[in-house]
């Protein structure tokens, strides 16, 4: 296809999908997450060519196998390593990472940490399933103190790990959390997350037929005290957005709001955006330091002729 052709073209979701075989187990949440993705990006009408995918180790790595786009399936637990390298070569890509909850906030949870913090802009989906579902599902850090699920021989002896908590905590300047059974919201927030400026942090409740008999489309499903579990926080009086970034003051009470809500009693889950602030990104610190990067991305540029290796040095 010529570039004038790709670029005329009216993107679909089936644009993004690659013809190979699925081997998710039936009913998963995987693909209700992989749908979303394809959503978001054909009502984006990000081209494919203009597209990355980057995931980790587990059933959740096995995505980027099924879409049309670039993808690079990378070590365990070095999705931000390997997004951050995508997004440093060429700042033009919408850059996307994909992987499960042990994945992230286990095996690469050092990476997640100072990934966040970076500010790149990028979005992180987290399949978040409560287990480390490709190696037969073990317990996984999102999973609770005292809970066991089918796969599991004991309970879990330690306390899980909140994603929204330590998204918050760790400088993502988007957080918000979905469920893969509701592709169409799910992915009203990935078009959200590639839309800000920043580093974008989707933790997704994502069901796992096979290993997690605790948290399942029943589960997600019923009523609490007559309420449903799963609400949206956009139909409460719940305002995520930071409306003045110089405002150190909003900034921290966003935040508060935010870590409240994460750790809201009851048994309602609140999917949504719970945080978003607007400030500079790191590509914009990198292309204030370095003219070039303004013209073009540093895999465009012609760095054996161009005089930019004193600016590189100077961020060494
Ligand atoms: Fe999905 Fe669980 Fe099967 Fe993995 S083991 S493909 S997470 S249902
Ligand atoms: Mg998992």
């Amino acid at each position: 296809m010529s570039t004038l052709a790709s670029e005329l073209k009216v993107y679909k979701p089936a644009d993004y999908k690659a013809e190979i075989h699925n081997d998710w187990c039936p009913g998963c949440g995987d693909f209700g997450i992989l749908t979303a993705v394809q959503m978001a990006l054909a009502k984006l009408q990000v081209p494919p060519h203009r597209t990355a995918v980057v995931s980790g180790i587990g059933c959740a790595g096995k995505a980027p196998h099924y879409m049309h786009t670039y993808a690079f399936h990378t070590l365990h637990g070095r999705v931000m390593p390997s997004v951050t390298a995508l997004k440093l070569a060429n700042h033009d890509l919408t850059v996307i990472g994909v992987g499960g909850d042990g994945d992230a906030y286990g095996i690469g949870a050092g990476h997640f940490v100072n990934g966040g913090r970076r500010n790149l802009d990028i979005t992180y989906c987290v399949f978040n399933n409560d287990v480390y579902a490709l190696t037969k599902g073990q317990a996984s850090p999102t999973i609770a103190k005292g809970q066991k699920t089918k796969s599991m021989p004991e309970e879990a002896i330690m306390d899980a790990i909140n994603p929204i908590l330590l998204g918050l905590a760790c400088g993502y300047t988007f957080v918000a959390r979905g469920y893969a059974l509701d592709a169409k919201y799910l992915a009203e927030l990935i078009v959200q997350g590639i839309q800000h400026r920043g580093s974008a942090l989707i933790d997704i409740y994502q069901t796992c037929p096979t290993y997690n008999d605790l948290h399942t489309k029943s589960y997600y499903s019923e009523a609490v005290n007559g309420q449903p579990r799963l609400y949206r926080l956009e139909d409460t009086d719940y305002d995520p957005v930071v409306h003045n970034p110089n405002d150190p003051a909003e900034i921290a009470q966003k935040k508060a709001q935010a870590l409240l809500k994460s750790q809201e009693t009851g048994g309602r889950l609140a999917l949504g955006v719970h945080y978003k602030l607007d400030v500079p990104t790191y590509e914009d610190y990198l292309k204030a330091k370095i003219p070039g990067l303004r013209e073009k991305p540093l895999a465009e540029l012609d760095i054996y002729h161009r005089d930019i290796m004193p600016n590189l040095r100077e961020l060494m």
